[in-house]
């Protein structure tokens, strides 16, 4: 059975369970050994070389999601980026990074990359043009992130990916915000897709994660890397995750046409000054985002009117919880000026759009009247 025309539940629920041979259990058992016999070089399981029993079937769910060959799992988002970025970069090399995206992606890269003599560039935009102005004679790996976190800009991924290959680039992508049931960058030639699993993957705000699909090719490079620097996930981490994942198909549906209909009812309220959603038309870039995405995704973000103090209103919300991270199946919100993005400087946050009164709004499963009814409670009172 082919795994690309299985139907995306189907794949959720199915794709790389371990078959219980001996007691016939309808899941996966966990296998927990830190240790596998070891007669052979070439044979060699360890949990640190990603690819224990439910480390590796994990990775094929990811893959048959993402469209790409392979995959593999790791202990966070930020192990991902930071095992993937290692694998393709060495001292004297050069990345191009698109300059709306998370902000400890543009911390890593800030930080770590100058003691490494990695150089960088964060592009002026996200238009395929700024991608191209900033490539350099050692550019190799561009990386972006659509819809970008946290304003939602839409980076246009098969003119990345052609420029890309036009001059023998690797690219990668952060695709947590979509996640591979709203958006498949494989399909338009991107070379590397990661996900923060602790997101969309996870989904029940209890799992830290992350996740990267390639081709074989590519992933090799970042497993020869990845097995030196030693970010893999606890088994029973990977076995809940694996659990999470049965219904990420369900969840994010569900989050994503309960976004639109917020994103709708938000930008027709008086209190409200600006919606950032690529659902809406009114969305710079709804036309592309409606051509590269299956669905909009749950993520969005809003501004209040002048006058109305987001951390007041967030201190008000009574359903929905100001939350650090997103993507669980509940509703959260974040102000992300004074939380994910505090570590950049006033200058770079006026620079990407990121105002102070910005807030995040992860939107969840719950009925949208619930939803709408708690902002409205909490605007009531400020
Ligand atoms: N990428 C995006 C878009 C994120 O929002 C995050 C975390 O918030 C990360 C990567 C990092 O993931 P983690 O926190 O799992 O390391």
């Amino acid at each position: 059975m082919s795994k690309k025309k299985l139907g995306l539940n189907t794949i959720c629920a199915h794709v790389g369970e371990i078959k219980d041979e001996q007691f016939k259990g309808a899941v996966s058992p966990i296998y927990l050994a830190s240790s596998y016999e070891f007669l052979d070089v070439d044979v060699k399981r360890y949990p640190r070389y990603f690819n224990t029993p439910n480390q590796e079937y994990l990775a094929k769910k990811v893959a048959a999601l993402e469209h790409t060959e392979t995959a593999m799992i790791f202990g966070s988002g930020m192990a991902a980026i930071s095992h993937m970025f290692l694998a393709f970069l060495k001292a004297g090399d050069h990345i191009v990074v698109q300059n709306t995206l998370y902000g400890g992606t543009s911390n890593f890269i800030q930080e770590e990359f100058p003691k490494l003599n990695i150089d960088f560039t964060f592009t002026d935009g996200y238009d395929v043009k700024d991608f191209e102005n900033a490539i350099k004679p050692n550019t190799k790996l561009i990386h972006i992130e659509t819809p970008s976190n946290p304003l939602l800009t839409i980076t246009n991924i098969e003119a990345v990916a052609k420029l890309a290959r036009s001059k023998n680039i690797v690219t990668s992508i952060d695709n947590t915000f979509a996640s591979p049931i709203n958006q498949n960058p494989a399909d338009f030639g991107i070379d590397l897709i990661m996900h923060s699993a602790t997101k969309y993957f996870g989904g029940h705000s209890d799992i830290c994660a992350g996740a990267v699909a390639g081709s074989k090719e590519h992933m090799e490079k970042i497993w020869n890397v990845s097995k030196n620097l030693g970010g893999s996930l606890s088994d029973l981490t990977v076995w809940m995750l694996e659990r999470s994942m049965k219904t990420m198909g369900l969840r994010v549906k569900k989050q994503t046409k309960n976004a639109r209909k917020m994103a709708k009812w938000l930008e027709a309220q008086k209190f409200i000054k600006k919606v950032y959603y690529p659902g809406l038309k009114s969305h710079p870039q709804y036309e592309l985002a409606k051509k590269q995405m299956k669905g909009f995704g749950a993520m969005l973000s809003f501004e209040l009117v002048d006058g109305l103090d987001s951390v007041k209103f967030q201190k008000a919300l009574k359903l929905i919880k100001a939350s650090m991270s997103l993507a669980g199946l509940e509703s959260t919100v974040l102000n992300p000026a004074k939380t994910s993005h505090a570590l950049l400087s006033q200058e770079k946050r006026d620079i990407i759009g990121i105002s102070d009164g910005l807030i995040r709004f992860s939107v969840g499963i719950e009925a949208p009247s619930d939803l709408k009814a708690d902002i409205e409670q909490a605007v009531n009172q400020l």
